[in-house]
């Protein structure tokens, strides 16, 4: 059983490590972070988030209802264009128990390559909303939040909400 690791923890914070081997444990942990994703409405789930320090996550096309495993991801490009998008994180949780938003500003579109969960190699290029889900969750493989983007006056707005998450 996978329990969700929230702001503060300092798994969240730390750089993970190449999986060089698909276990069996690994592909189990990616079922239940589906799950978990699924069950609060995520799009999204990457393994530090479940306290788990390797390169792997899961996500979900919003557009399209379509699930990635991706092991070892990699962005390989980013556009020059960027573009301001809502964002929220199942790990920054307010007062309600519910995710903050704040927007942030990333690429439109970027080049991503990973290994599916039968060991393939893989590669998409993804723009609008699959590519903003792409880079938060491979930034959360280097310990990044995107909280981190944020100036600190609206950082501190989203803190003082995730202050009062019990
Ligand atoms: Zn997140």
């Amino acid at each position: 059983m996978l329990q969700m690791k929230l702001c503060g923890d300092l798994v969240l914070r730390e750089k993970c490590v190449p999986v060089d081997d698909i276990s069996a444990d690994i592909l189990s942990a990616m079922d239940e972070m589906v799950r978990m994703m699924t069950e609060q409405n995520g799009v999204g789930l990457a393994a530090p988030q479940v306290g788990i320090t390797k390169r792997f996550l899961v996500m979900m096309n919003p557009d399209t209802g379509e699930v990635f495993k991706m092991i070892n991801p990699k962005i390989i490009s980013r556009s020059d264009e960027t573009v301001v998008m809502e964002e929220g994180c199942l790990s920054v949780l307010g007062g309600d128990n519910l995710p903050v938003f704040a927007n942030v500003s990333r690429p439109e579109s970027v080049v991503v390559e990973w290994t599916n969960e039968r060991g393939e190699r893989m590669g998409a290029e993804m723009s609008g909303l699959p590519a903003r889900i792409v880079q938060h969750e491979t930034d959360h493989l280097d310990g990044i939040l995107f909280i981190d983007y944020l100036s600190s006056v609206k950082r501190e707005m989203v803190m003082r909400k995730v202050r009062r998450h019990k």
